[in-house]
């Protein structure tokens, strides 16, 4: 049995902001999570237990044995293991979302400590921390922590013995998911040692993706089931998190805007997409714009028998009402006044490959015969001409409007919908898919440093924050442009901030911020709104100010009284408002009989 390489020769230093902590060989101390171990809810009557707003389950270790077992047994050991690693990733990202709302302080490295404290809390291992450094605006990051008692390990050993592969599959998701999103880029923890490998605890060790030179085995797992497996793993890790090495992978990237994700939802997508590619059928995509609905159309037609011929895509509402059935369909010389002479419609022209139709909801009620037409007969007639033409294409469609509404309000063709609803693939908004974000920035990132030549480094720990808490309403292509703007205007090898990425206006919800024109955050125009929001940003509050309080005070020597704190926040208020005390009343909050009341007792106690 080997020995836990504890710190593997590497000092054992643990980076605070700017200064360096040598830690001998006491283990660090934990930051207090009092407030989210307050935040565990169990709820009899209604049968829910609660983690913040997250929905949680208490579940027996030795059933998720079985589970696991049953996915090794029926799926293969590969396929389990990317599965379960990705359920860790889920709940690791969940986490850091509850972090970061709790305004912990994200600078330090304190953030991922509680990470560390939350996979104990929720009962996966006792964690003790080796080494860890963190600069989230360099994009730097290096974790090393041993595992002791892991509950998946232990399963693992009870069903199947010592192996010579790592178990903790979900836990090392969990730490690449909550890293990951607490850095804003995708990090990757590997496990050098398990117990399932018979040592006496596991260490796992964790670094930004790109600083590993040997991750593709490992990436396997944590990626979607990106729509081009079965190509070589260097094609499938880049496809998930942009990390070509090579100027052709990039180069190719960097043309094709890739499909990278990996969350259930896109997991989804992506498995639907890679059932129908093979068939004919017609396909439907669903979703608002900037889902990279196109993306996927690409993709569906690269993997299909039909990769050889033509992609063609056409947004339907880009083109004027009059010109939509001569751009599908073509036209005939002389047809009408301009067309001079005879041309191919995109239907033609994407003969033996795919047409992707987009905006399909909003054409013309003319256009939709034809288009029934073509789906249902293979023949298409180009305006101005009587002449059937057999066509031979695959029609995928996309809308973001909703179909049956459309049908029902007139505007859209019944019998078309059924045709074009055969396979219907609805694609999740970002909002829904937070997990994907962090790949996303990473991926943009890379990209536009390299298209302009920029050297941006990665984003500061507000801007990671902002980029989370965002609602996303334009998806994708909104984050794609604000990474573009946040490159060019980041200065040169330093970090993207919010003022660098929102241009003013865009507000984070969900939390009581919001974004000033010059990229700053403030509470103004955004407060919680509800009683119990207001209580518990309170709470936060005054518990973050009485953790500062006693890291720094003494109370045997310096005792803090309540009433001090009082007499602080009165006579403040009081001279901010220039004496006047209706105004200080009502900048605390307080009627003014209250505050009179205060003095008074403030005289009684000072004449007493
Ligand atoms: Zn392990």
């Amino acid at each position: 049995m080997s020995m836990p390489r504890r710190s593997r020769g590497l000092k054992k230093t643990l980076k605070q902001r700017d200064t360096t902590v040598t830690t001998n060989d006491q283990p660090p101390h934990f930051p207090d999570i009092g407030d989210l171990v307050a935040r565990v809810r169990f709820s009899l009557e209604e049968g829910h237990i609660w983690l913040d707003d997250q929905r949680m389950l208490l579940m027996h270790s030795s059933a998720l044995g079985v589970f696991r077992r049953e996915l090794i047994e029926g799926l293969g050991e590969e396929t389990a293991r990317g599965l379960i690693t990705r359920i860790g990733y889920n709940s690791g990202t969940r986490d850091a979302e509850m972090v970061r709302k709790l305004n912990r302080d994200q600078e330090s490295i304190e953030g991922i400590y509680i990470g560390a404290q939350l996979h104990m809390l929720e009962g996966a291992v006792k964690v003790q921390p080796v080494a860890a450094e963190i600069d989230v605006g360099r994009g730097h990051f290096y974790g090393e922590f041993l595992w002791i008692g892991s509950a998946e390990g232990e399963e693992h050993v009870k069903l199947y013995g010592i192996g010579s592969e790592p178990a903790c599959w979900m836990q090392i998701g969990y730490a690449s998911g909550f890293a990951s999103a607490f850095m804003g880029r995708p990090v990757l923890f590997r496990e050098t040692e398990c117990c399932a490998q018979g040592a006496a605890h596991c260490h796992i060790v964790g670094k930004p993706v790109d600083d590993w030179d040997d991750a593709d085995h490992e990436l396997r797992f944590l990626q979607a089931d990106t729509l081009t497996s079965g190509l070589s793993i260097s094609r499938t890790s880049s496809s998930f998190l942009a990390d070509s090495t090579t100027t052709t992978n990039a180069q190719r990237l960097l043309n094709s805007r890739d499909v990278v994700g990996a969350s259930a939802g896109f997991n989804a997508v992506c498995h639907m997409v890679r059932r129908v590619a093979d068939t004919n059928t017609t396909v439907l995509f669903l979703g608002e714009s900037g889902v990279g609905k196109e993306v996927l159309a690409r993709s569906l037609h690269q993997i299909s028998p039909r990769s050889a011929g033509p992609f063609v895509a056409i947004n339907c509402a880009a083109i004027p009402d009059t010109l939509i059935e001569s751009e599908l369909f073509g036209v005939e010389k002389g047809a009408f006044t301009g067309a001079i002479q005879s041309r191919q419609g995109r239907f033609e022209r994407a003969s033996g490959g795919t047409l992707f139709l987009d905006e399909i909801g909003i054409l013309s009620y003319t256009a939709q015969g034809k288009l029934l037409r073509a789906l249902q007969e293979h023949v298409i007639e180009r305006v101005g001409d009587s002449k059937e033409r057999k066509i031979d294409v695959r029609v995928v469609a996309a809308t973001n409007l909703d179909l049956r509404a459309e049908v029902k309000a007139g505007r859209f063709r019944e019998d078309l919908f059924f045709r074009l609803n055969v396979f219907p693939i609805r694609v999740p908004p970002l909002r829904e898919r937070r997990e994907d974000i962090p790949i996303f920035m990473n991926y943009f990132l890379r990209k536009f440093n390299a298209q302009k030549n920029r050297s941006a480094s990665g984003f500061t720990t507000r801007a990671v924050d902002a980029m989370l808490s965002y609602q996303w309403p334009g998806n994708i292509r909104e984050l794609e442009n604000f990474i573009e703007r946040g490159v060019i205007l980041a200065p040169e090898n330093g970090a993207i901030d919010t003022i660098h990425l929102f241009s003013g206006g865009e507000r984070i919800e969900g939390r009581p911020l919001s974004l000033k024109s010059d990229g700053s955050l403030a509470t103004d125009g955004a407060m919680p709104t509800s009683e119990s929001d207001q209580k518990s940003a309170l709470d936060n509050f005054v518990r973050l100010k009485l953790s500062n309080l006693s890291d720094s005070v003494d109370y045997k020597s310096c005792k803090v009284i309540f009433d001090d704190i009082e007499d602080a926040l009165v006579s403040q208020a009081v001279e901010k408002c220039g004496g006047n005390l209706s105004a200080a009343a009502r900048l605390l909050g307080v009627s003014r009989p209250k505050l009179e009341y205060h003095f008074k007792k403030e005289k009684f106690l000072r004449s007493g």
